[in-house]
């Protein structure tokens, strides 16, 4: 079981008062907290083997290499990758994204050609794939979603047709905090069409769940290390090995070619040809340690302990008729994601409201515009847990949306 009071020791930013007073911190969603191990695992590269990696024969730079490389396979195995040359590492998930629509996509999207996205989608996974498709003159269709935030898989089978090359899909939202069954979904889309590349953005799902990609037979995985316990600066891409050895690199440089001569360059195997330049080094030493952290507290016990905070939100928040919640009301379907409005009070007032007492949670549309106009809205408040919070940061939470709703009450 997860001790959140125990773990929040671990994390020094809890040390913290801001106005003599101690920080709730429910926006987890947009980032999370970093324990002492992953800042000390930061610290421990810049201190003692801080230079660069692939580069030297000397023994820092062979210890930096060794490290390097260690996190690759580390994340492989988390992820349930088949092994380290399927992990690229880039800059955050939104990036991941773009490396698969600026190299696989502009290869294979073609005049005519349909994609498949949802409605639910946060911006990385919707502007970019929107993007392709008025670059290549493709369609792009958007699978809508039902009154309670899942989507509408009954029309799942009508939508994706043979001519569909791409289907994009998150694994769990970012507002409604809807977790897709991705296994069933993918099977549909496959058996429709095997030729389908699915991608999935999966920032929301790693940090919180056990993930296997190898078992949900995607062809694309993306997310972010900062979301992870993990610092900023680092995000991977997995991809399946005979794509990535079939694409184009999207960046050239050093570190990504076998050879080069005034006539032409050859490049190297992935994930290498899409790694050009000095990489995030202390970020995947960091992403390495985020990575232990989490094995430690283990994935299955993450997930109860915030299956466990959203019901009781669910269930309090639930009492007030004045309170809207977006998206599934069964724990089992939901992350620790609860998005909501208060009658009568702008969102981005509540957040302010609640700031006032150190809870902070976030206002706005999320990076997710066509999910709020959907839902017709401008912009919704949204609290997310992780393994650090409580049941008390939950009823802080409860206390200061009422305390919003007192203030703005006509
Ligand atoms: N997808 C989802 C579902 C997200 O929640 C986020 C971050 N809010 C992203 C993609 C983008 O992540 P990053 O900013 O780290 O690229």
């Amino acid at each position: 079981m997860i001790n959140a009071t125990k773990i929040k020791s671990d994390f020094p930013l809890f040390k913290r008062l801001i106005n003599g007073k101690s920080i709730v911190y429910l926006d987890s969603t947009a980032s999370s907290l970093k324990p002492q191990q992953v800042i000390e695992a930061i610290n421990e590269y810049y201190t003692r083997y801080s230079v660069n990696i692939f580069r030297g024969v000397y023994d820092l730079s062979e210890e930096a290499t060794v490290n390097y490389e260690e996190v690759r396979v580390k994340v492989a195995k988390f992820i349930g990758g088949k092994n380290e040359n399927e992990i690229v590492f880039v800059r955050n998930a939104t990036e991941a994204i773009n490396l698969v629509m600026d190299s696989w996509g502009r290869q294979n999207i073609k005049s005519g050609d349909e994609m498949v996205a949802t409605v639910m989608e946060h911006h990385a996974n919707f502007v970019t794939w929107q993007q392709l498709a008025q670059l290549k003159n493709a369609k792009i269709k958007y699978l809508d979603i039902n009154e309670d935030g899942y989507l509408k898989l009954d029309e799942l089978a009508s939508f994706v047709t043979k001519k569909t090359k791409l289907f994009a899909v998150t694994y769990v939202s970012n507002v409604l905090g809807t977790i897709n069954p991705l296994k069933k979904i993918i099977l549909t889309v496959k058996k429709i069409n095997p030729e389908i590349v699915v991608v999935i953005d999966g920032a929301q799902a790693v940090p919180h769940m056990k993930v296997d990609v190898s078992d949900l037979g995607c062809d694309f995985f993306a997310f972010s290390g900062h979301k992870m316990l993990g610092p900023t600066g680092i995000g991977i891409l997995w991809g399946r090995y005979e794509l990535l050895d079939k694409m184009v690199p999207y960046q050239f440089g050093g570190e990504m070619i076998k050879e080069v001569t005034l006539k032409k360059t050859r490049f190297q195997s992935p994930p290498y040809k899409f790694e050009a330049g000095t990489p995030h080094i202390a970020g995947v030493i960091g992403l390495g340690a985020a990575i232990d952290y989490l094995e430690k507290l283990d994935l299955k016990e993450v997930r109860e302990h915030e299956k466990e905070l959203v019901s009781y939100a669910l269930q309090e928040l639930g009492k007030d008729k004045d309170i809207k919640i977006y998206g599934p009301k069964n724990p089992e379907d939901k992350g620790g994601i609860i998005a909501f409005t208060i009658r009568g009070v702008h969102p981005h007032d509540a957040a302010q409201i609640l700031n006032n007492d150190n809870i902070c949670i976030r206002s706005g549309h999320h990076c997710a515009m066509p999910l709020h106009i959907r839902l017709n809205l401008n912009a919704s408040c949204r609290a997310s847990f992780y393994v650090y919070n409580t049941k008390e940061d939950t009823d802080k939470l409860i206390e200061g949306i009422l305390k919003a709703k007192e203030v703005f009450k006509k």
